[in-house]
């Protein structure tokens, strides 16, 4: 029997009102594969992502994770699903006065009751789970800073350590380098790749630099007007496809 996909969207369509921010999307995303979702401001790639963790519902269309379908499920259940789908945002999503354990800690939130969650605030609990997630991602020596301090390529770690907690069976990461300094943004991307391929996660980016669509995925999918412009192996994008996803419309 063929395994699952991780994701399956049937001509999905997602409005805002009169917007149509997703138009007749099918995809499928496999178990291990890296994609990579790119093109202009607007295209739509932060709706895609949104679809793909359930945080939003399509307007028409069908859509399984993880084998399942999301229209369906009790609260409960898409709950269930959803911590087996990470997301790392491009501003990181962590409380920034809290020290740097307790974002990490944030990842088990999904498993944890509310009573331990509460007292996880006050003494700060699993820190074994922490300590091993931030060594993955190079910043172990941070664990009782305050997050705030920690610079913005140090944060997306922090944001990568707490989803390594959560441990999800797909990561999604929406434009995660886009506010790391351009420096770092090798890095965090090498890093991002590295730690799906030896944790056996799948991965689905969206980004605006495009060498590292390239250079770190294997299979880009280009995204314009809300609409697939192109999904391919990424060795079969040619510079004329990205030019015309990104070309200015006269
Ligand atoms: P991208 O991530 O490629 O920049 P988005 O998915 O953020 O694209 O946005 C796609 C379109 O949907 C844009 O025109 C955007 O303005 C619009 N949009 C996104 N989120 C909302 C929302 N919550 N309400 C209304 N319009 C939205």
């Amino acid at each position: 029997m063929q395994p699952l996909p991780i994701f399956e969207l049937r001509r999905v369509t997602v409005r805002y009102g009169a917007l149509t921010a997703l138009q007749d999307v099918s995809l499928r995303i496999e178990a291990g594969e890296r994609v990579a979702l790119i093109g202009p401001s607007g295209a739509g790639k932060s709706t895609l992502l949104g679809v793909l963790n359930g945080s939003i519902a399509p307007t028409s269309g069908e859509v399984r994770l993880l084998g399942q379908n999301p229209a369906r499920l009790s609260a409960r259940a898409l709950r269930h699903v959803q911590r087996q789908i990470g997301t790392i945002y491009q501003q990181f999503n962590l409380v920034p006065n809290l020290s740097v354990i307790h974002n990490v800690n944030a990842g088990h939130l999904g498993r944890w009751s509310l009573a331990k969650a509460v007292l996880s605030l006050v003494v700060p609990l699993e820190r074994e789970a922490a300590v091993r997630a931030l060594e993955n991602v190079g910043i172990a020596d941070k664990l009782y800073e305050r997050t705030a301090n920690l610079s913005g390529g140090q944060q997306q770690r922090v944001a990568i350590a707490r989803v390594l907690v959560q441990n999800p069976v797909a990561i999604l990461a929406d434009e995660p380098i886009s506010s790391v300094d351009p420096e770092r943004s090798r890095e965090i991307m090498t890093l991002l790749r590295a730690l799906c391929d030896r944790f056996d996660k799948t991965l689905v980016v969206s980004l605006h630099a495009l060498e590292y669509a390239y250079s770190h995925c294997d299979r880009i999918v280009g995204l314009r007007e809300g609409r697939v412009q192109f999904d391919l192996p990424t060795d079969q994008v040619t510079p004329a496809m990205m030019e015309a996803l990104y070309r200015i419309r006269a």
